[in-house]
């Protein structure tokens, strides 16, 4: 059985959540399956076993699966978050979203000159919060080694948002 599968097993899809119009890919059936969970964190690492000297995950379902496969990978957590939370000195971008806009933070000491980073999230949809982390990132010094997702939405345009970022996809929509 594949990463690809058993997402597709345990991904429900959620009709007008958060708001009308919209179908939220909802992993909760998946993170509640102790192998689905185990497969996919397994799958996102694999490729960066060697690679890396951080992940870092996107507040707040990017914290679920990047501080495991951090651990699988034998290397540190990093949290990039929404505004008010971190609790040190911070740096910040700022994106458009749909209606409005979004904020992400994150502490300036955390990514060393030349730290290669793996960036984590759940989903990849218009790109343009996992755009904003690896914004951040390279401002901070590091560099990107790829953002790992569960789940590409191709109907948007995250992948092109993301322009020459390497990317790894476990399912693609
Ligand atoms: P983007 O910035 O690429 O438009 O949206 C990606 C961000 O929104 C991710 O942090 C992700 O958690 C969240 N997101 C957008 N759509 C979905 C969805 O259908 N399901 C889930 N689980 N998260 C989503």
């Amino acid at each position: 059985v594949s990463a690809s599968d058993t997402i597709t097993r345990l991904v429900r899809d959620i009709a007008d959540f958060p708001e009308p119009g919209v179908l939220f890919k909802d992993i909760t059936p998946l993170l509640a399956d102790a192998a689905g969970f185990a497969e996919v964190v397994e799958a996102l690492a694999e490729p960066y076993r060697g690679q890396v000297d951080v992940v870092l995950g996107i507040e707040a379902r990017g914290f679920i699966l990047a501080a495991p496969v951090a651990l699988a990978l034998g290397v540190g957590f990093v949290p990039v978050r929404k505004p008010g939370k971190l609790p040190h000195e911070t740096t910040e971008i700022s994106y458009d979203l749909e209606y409005g806009s979004e904020t992400l933070q994150l502490h300036t000491d955390a990514i060393g000159a030349g730290s290669r980073v793996l960036v984590v999230d759940d989903v990849l949809a218009t790109g343009g919060t996992a755009r904003a982390a690896v914004d951040l990132v390279e401002r901070a010094g590091g560099t990107i080694a790829a953002v790992a997702v569960l789940m590409e939405l191709s109907f948007l345009p995250g992948r092109e948002v993301l322009g020459d970022v390497p990317l790894h996809v476990l399912h693609t929509f």
